[in-house]
């Protein structure tokens, strides 16, 4: 019997991830392939992809915007200023209202207990808090940034069912990775990717009534 829903925030809750990165390569006229391939070269040299660290709270936004800034640079010609990524990216966020209403109505109608278990950067979190009643919608929010892991490690999972108290059978999982899903299931929780609004509500519904 599911008791509570995990959900994922960027792309789940907001609109998908993949516009804001465009729009700010854009605003700097450059393609994003670019972006990406920076990414390769700063991953490189970093070990893995710094954006992993950048999430883990272990890397400031200073630190992870001069590495991905050098590697970036090469690429270009150019020093592209990344200073205002947040600003860019988060000014072309929006809202899901409609998922978010059902998630409202499930936990007032339905009693089901709602968390947020977001991959996250410290020094953004008073602008994606602005983006959705926050608090007034989860009991409970982890988030990477503040306890040293990420998803998909183990431990983010294990850590979001303790604080629950629940078992990973007694929860759903929202999350448009599949990595993400996947890790969840290795933990028994139920987890449904995320492709599109009406899809989540159905699956989630159906999750419920199964009970
Ligand atoms: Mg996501």
């Amino acid at each position: 019997m599911i008791k509570a829903i995990i959900s994922d925030f960027g792309g789940v809750l907001t609109t998908p991830l993949f516009g804001g990165f465009a729009r700010v390569m854009e605003a700097q006229g450059l393609p994003l392939e670019a972006l990406g391939h920076a990414m390769v070269k700063a991953s490189e040299r970093h070990g893995e992809n710094p954006l992993f660290d950048f999430e883990r709270g272990r890397m400031t936004e200073a630190e992870f915007f001069a590495l991905l800034g050098d590697a970036l640079e090469e690429e270009v010609g150019r020093r592209v200023p990344l200073q205002d990524f947040a600003e860019h990216y988060f000014s072309h966020l929006s809202p899901n209202d409609e998922l978010i209403a059902h998630l409202r109505r499930v936990r007032d109608e339905r009693g089901i207990r709602l968390a947020l278990l977001t991959n996250n950067v410290r020094e953004w979190e008073a602008r994606w808090r602005s983006l959705l009643p926050v608090d007034e919608l989860f009991e409970l929010i982890v988030d990477s940034a503040f306890v040293d892991m990420r998803k998909p490690e183990p431990g983010i999972y294990r850590l979001t069912l303790e604080r629950l108290g629940l078992p990973g059978e007694a929860c759903a999982f929202v999350d448009d990775l599949e990595i993400n899903c996947e890790a969840a299931r290795d933990h028994g929780i139920h987890p449904i990717r995320f492709e599109s609004t009406a899809q989540v509500v159905r699956e989630l519904d159906a999750l419920l009534d199964a009970a």
